[in-house]
């Protein structure tokens, strides 16, 4: 396999499971932030502060982390455990030279090494680390504060620093209100992680190919869950509500411990040396990942797993759970939750339906395996995607005929507008542009751009159907979507709209990183692209 990144997708079609190759990956000559960088040198800090200052980080997470592992004995097992953690991430962080050198080699290190840093693409940048290390320290933070908020002030975002505020909270009084993981917590979120591990053991996959079973995973998954719900009565339905916080320190704990492996293992055991990218700086190395391809043996490709299960599988069930808490809080459940359910049961259904399609999207085919895939799969996904149907429960909203209608009408429209968009571009890339989008011919723009070997290749970008109104139609279909779920439950508090904004800046981001590989890939036809379809999401706006 070469270097760098940005794989041709193939789809092949077998009885009963697909298999999806990435075909060896061409290396783009240009600066999308997935090129290989082998300069380990850069550290925006001199040595012995990085050192210092990663393990300050460490031993916050592990106290933020383990901190409700035992609350007795709070502050001593806290300690215990932090120290010990930080100490271990240490060393891997850059060893601090002599003290006498270090004033003179912090100046050399900034001004030769950052400058031949900027020959390797200039790939971070203190913007980026400080949204790098913003993220791993406030990530779970916002996770904790939105869940908190519904726990203890019935998803009021604004109580909680009002009483802060006022003085008649604290930060720990809010923290130790919350319920600390429980063995039953622990013992659910096992028993869910190894079911899924399972299931996705049926499908072993190939060396360098996916085979994939999701949607057998989903059904599956869910025959079990109504069966258990209305005939076999082992657990109740509600138990996902029942142990949410407990859980969710079951999920970070997983989501930190399989980015933290990932990490190592692309340091240690490669799955193919070739596919790693080393930036030279710890942290954007953690987050962003190394490895583009972390695989445990032929079959287990992490990838694969963490982006689509145990998290996409899981929203539809948690939302099931809400649906039920509902029920047995109330007595029914409201128009509102129902189209929660269904809305997002329909995006999570097309995600396993279109699986293969999805490998080929920018999470697969461009971005590294790190925290930002691991933690967010595990923790940011399930959680924070599931915010409308949490709210519900504190809050049953029971919408007019009207509401619930024009609510509907939006989701499904925004969902017609995201997969057509998604097919068409499927569709004139499988067939070369020789098929019909809107009844006719598909127009396109010839384009031709290099691979570092030196090879030149041809594609082609289509201006028509969905691609000719937008360059990027298919956000915007999703956060119609996004909008629909947010207004399915009212206008009482902002928290459920949280997805919303979350969703629009990971969108219009997107849309922003993609469009520079983009340019850099094609040059001037590019250009021209851009001339032919001047607008990224919405015509005449943006
Ligand atoms: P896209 O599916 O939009 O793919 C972008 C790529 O398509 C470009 O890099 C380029 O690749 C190619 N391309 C761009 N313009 C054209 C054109 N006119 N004709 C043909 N090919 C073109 O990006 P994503 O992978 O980000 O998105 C996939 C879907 O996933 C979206 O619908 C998005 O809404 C959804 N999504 C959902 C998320 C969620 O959390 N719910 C998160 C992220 C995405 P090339 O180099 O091959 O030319």
């Amino acid at each position: 396999m070469t270097p760098c990144v940005d794989p041709v997708c193939t789809s092949v079609l077998h009885s009963g499971t697909t298999t999806v190759s990435a075909k060896p990956p061409l290396t783009v000559l240009g600066s999308y932030p997935g090129v290989k960088c082998f300069d380990n040198f850069f550290i925006p800090f001199p040595a012995s502060q990085t050192s210092w200052l990663s393990g300050l980080l460490a031993f916050w997470w592990f106290v933020v982390e383990f901190g409700h592992l035992n609350m007795e004995h709070h502050g001593f097992y806290e300690l215990v455990i932090s120290a010990n953690l930080s100490l271990l991430l240490m060393p891997l962080t850059t060893s601090a030279p002599h003290p006498n050198l270090l004033p003179p080699l912090a100046f050399v290190r900034r001004k030769c090494l950052r400058s031949s840093y900027r020959k390797c693409h200039g790939e971070v940048d203190w913007f980026s680390l400080s949204a790098v290390i913003g993220l791993l320290c406030f990530a779970p933070f916002i996770v904790f504060y939105f869940v908190m908020a519904c726990d203890q002030y019935q998803c009021s975002i604004s109580q909680p620093v009002v009483e802060l505020y006022r003085g008649e909270a604290t930060l720990l009084t809010i923290w130790a209100r919350a319920p600390s993981v429980t063995w039953t917590a622990a013992k659910i979120y096992a028993i869910w992680v190894a079911f899924q591990v399972r299931e996705r053991w049926r499908a072993p996959s190939l060396i360098n190919k996916y085979e994939i079973n999701g949607l057998q995973c989903w059904l599956i998954t869910h025959v079990l869950w109504i069966a258990n719900a209305h005939y076999l009565h082992w657990f109740s339905p509600t138990i996902i509500f029942d142990n949410w916080i407990p859980l969710m320190w079951c999920a970070n704990i997983l989501g930190y411990a399989v980015s933290t492996f990932a990490f190592l293992k692309a340091y240690l055991f490669p799955t193919n040396s070739e596919d790693c990218k080393f930036t030279g700086n710890v942290f954007y190395n953690y987050m962003m990942g190394i490895e583009f391809n972390p695989r445990i043996g032929k079959w287990f490709d992490f990838k694969l797993f963490f982006n689509g299960r145990p998290g996409i599988i899981a929203w539809t069930l948690i939302n099931l759970s809400y649906m039920a808490k509902q029920q047995e809080l109330y007595g029914h459940v409201t128009n509102s939750m129902i189209l929660v359910n269904v809305l997002q049961a329909i995006y999570v259904l097309d995600f396993f339906w279109n699986e293969a399609w999805y490998l080929k999207t920018i999470d697969i085919c461009h971005d590294h395996f790190g925290w930002y895939l691991g933690w967010g799969d595990c923790v940011w996904l399930p959680y924070l995607y599931t915010l409308q149907g949490l709210y519900l429960v504190y809050h049953p909203v029971q919408l007019s005929d009207a509401h619930a209608l024009a609510v509907l009408l939006l989701g499904l429209v925004g969902y017609y507008a995201f997969r057509s968009t998604n097919h068409q571009k499927d569709l004139f890339r499988r067939t070369d542009g020789n098929c019909s989008i809107w009844g006719g011919k598909p127009a396109y723009i010839e384009c031709s751009y290099r691979s570092a070997d030196g090879g030149l290749h041809r594609s082609k970008l289509m201006t028509s159907g969905f691609w000719g109104v937008a360059r990027h139609f298919n956000y915007t279909g999703d956060l119609m979507g996004c909008l629909a779920y947010c207004a399915a439950c009212g206008f009482g508090h902002l928290l459920p709209y949280f997805y919303l904004v979350y969703m629009t800046i990971l969108l219009v981001h997107r849309c922003v990183r993609d469009e520079h590989r983009c340019g850099s890939k094609y040059g001037k036809d590019w250009k021209r692209y851009t001339d032919a379809v001047p607008y990224r999401l919405i015509p005449g706006v943006f």
